[in-house]
């Protein structure tokens, strides 16, 4: 059976793992590759790799740097279905999501190609007689990036392009769940000219995560994945003196006015509740509607999941896959009948649904709960699954007050067609990424990712000018170069006296 392996210094590492790990195809619940897990000592390899690469790459022309990383958009961008079918396999998500995901990565690497411009320093001459000042930004060394099941592709595609473009090496740490896709970008990376450990991917689960956190060849560490993951990672490395941007997990919020267009609200709501199974951390799990937009909208939810086909991924038509593994559905469908049994309404059980052929893969059709209270654990808990539940409140204040007072912060959408309310609800809601008549607000590469509160632990978000501020330090020169006209011997450019 396939191995999947590490990455380490240009090319797979060749050594025998002491443990390894299984990956599913979600569709069928089949093992079809094992994955080799690092321990303390395969981290280090790819961190000594990383550094002695850092040193060269680090010192490399910008121009340099920028043609390898158009070679790399080339190369993605030309076998980018390849990818999205590893995406589909391991992950479970159709074809159509799978490859929208890698465009979504592409489009941080187009940003990273800009790296000369992001780059730019600033110049202040004459700040005192014959003085000049000026600021640069330096790579930190050596970066970790430590990423979740959901995105394989895309999240690495946050971190590793902008942290390499800012003229650092990179160990990459993805998700044990469908670990292939980071091979699959090395490999590219490399035939696009990277020179060797500049991209090192280790794969593994907590302990290599540990080996990282506690690595000090390492000075900077991006994660992304749940929230007490995000805070145990932030905790560790900050002690260790690195610095941290960690992204946790997400309970998403889409408002509802009641003079919204409710067919455009409804076909958002279903698009982002059950798009990827659910399982996108920008996902909206939470409709709360206002006033009386529950009863004119839940029929038209209800009419639009009964339309969903859930199939396997790469078969035509799908829209909806499987969850990516076994654990995730056993937990989800406990959700529904703990939501039921502590008085929300279930009105559309995915549990029903069936896929011919595919008995023993992890299929959950679409579920959506009315009549959720605040209190329960439907409401209070990140499912992570297909499942949306409906909080019905009376006025625009009281689910303002909602949004506000949960502990997560990563996105949420208000539908309306008054641009007053949609303008003090922008000013007024405490999270980090906000829609107004969009119901996934993912930023484009050129601005930054990140929510706030429990969503982000640390200063900074992802990619954007933030992501190029994490990856390099800053350093100001203050510099007097004497007129030479005050010297006795003038070696100035000869001119008229
Ligand atoms: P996870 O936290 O279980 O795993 C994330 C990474 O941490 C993986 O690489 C995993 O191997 C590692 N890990 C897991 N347990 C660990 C432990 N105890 N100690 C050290 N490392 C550990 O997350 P997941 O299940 O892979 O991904 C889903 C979660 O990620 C959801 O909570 C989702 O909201 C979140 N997420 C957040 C964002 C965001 O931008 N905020 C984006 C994508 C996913």
């Amino acid at each position: 059976m396939n191995l999947v392996t590490h990455w380490i210094g240009g090319g797979p590492w060749e050594g025998r793992p002491e443990r390894c790990g299984e990956v599913d195809d979600p569709a069928t619940g089949r093992v079809t590759a094992h994955v080799a897990m690092a321990d303390a000592a395969v981290v280090d390899g790819a961190v000594r790799a990383a550094t002695e690469a850092a040193a060269v790459w680090g010192r490399s022309s910008l121009a340099a740097r920028t043609r390898i990383l158009f070679a790399f958009r080339e190369r993605v961008e030309r076998d980018k279905r390849e990818l999205a079918d590893i995406l589909t396999s391991e992950h479970g998500k159709v074809a159509s999501d799978a490859l929208g995901e890698v465009n979504r990565g592409l489009e941080v690497v187009e940003f990273a190609c800009g790296l000369a411009q992001l780059l730019k320093g600033e110049f202040s001459e004459n700040v005192s007689s014959d003085v000049d000042s000026y600021a640069i930004r330096q790579p930190v060394g050596v970066a970790a990036g430590i990423t979740p099941f959901n995105f394989p592709a895309m999240v690495p595609m946050w971190m590793f392009p902008i942290a390499i473009a800012c003229g650092n090496a990179f160990v990459l740490k993805p998700s044990e769940k469908d670990p292939s896709a980071s091979l699959w970008l090395a490999r590219r990376f490399a035939d696009a000219g990277l020179p060797p450990g500049v991209f090192n991917v280790v794969q593994g689960d907590k302990e290599a995560v540990d080996a990282i956190l506690q690595h000090p060849g390492i000075h900077a560490v991006s994660f992304v994945g749940s929230t007490p993951v995000a805070r145990h990672v932030y905790e560790t490395a900050t002690r260790a003196g690195k610095r941290v941007q960690a992204l946790g997990g997400a309970k998403n919020h889409m408002v509802v006015l009641p003079d919204a267009d409710l067919d455009l609200a409804a076909d958002a709501a279903v698009g982002a509740a059950y798009g990827s199974t659910g399982q996108r951390c920008m996902a909206i799990s939470v409709l709360v509607t206002v006033g009386d937009a529950a009863d004119r909208l839940l029929p038209r939810i209800r009419e639009r999941i009964r339309r969903l086909k859930v199939a396997p991924g790469l078969e035509r038509g799908a829209e909806m896959g499987p969850l990516t593994t076994r654990e995730a559905h056993s937990r989800v469908s406990a959700y529904l009948e703990q939501g039921r049994a502590e008085g929300a309404t279930l009105l559309e059980d995915g549990r029903a649904v069936r896929v011919p052929g595919h008995e023993e893969g992890y299929f959950l059709g679409p579920c959506l709960f009315d009549h959720v209270e605040p209190s329960m654990s439907v409401y209070t808990d990140e499912i992570f699954g297909p499942v949306l539940s409906v909080v019905r409140v009376d006025r625009y204040d009281d689910a303002l007050a909602l949004v506000n007072a949960n502990p997560y912060a990563n996105g949420v959408a208000i539908f309306t067609n008054d641009g007053g309310a949609a303008r003090r609800f922008q000013a007024e809601v405490q999270v980090g990424m906000v829609g107004i008549n969009v119901p996934i607000p993912v930023p484009m590469a050129y601005y930054s990712f990140g929510g706030w509160k429990s969503s982000l632990f640390g200063d900074v978000h992802v990619h954007g000018r933030e992501g190029v501020l994490f990856y390099t330090r800053g350093k100001v020169v203050t510099a007097r170069w004497p007129d030479p006209k005050h010297r006795g011997v003038n070696l100035g450019f000869p001119q008229m006296r």
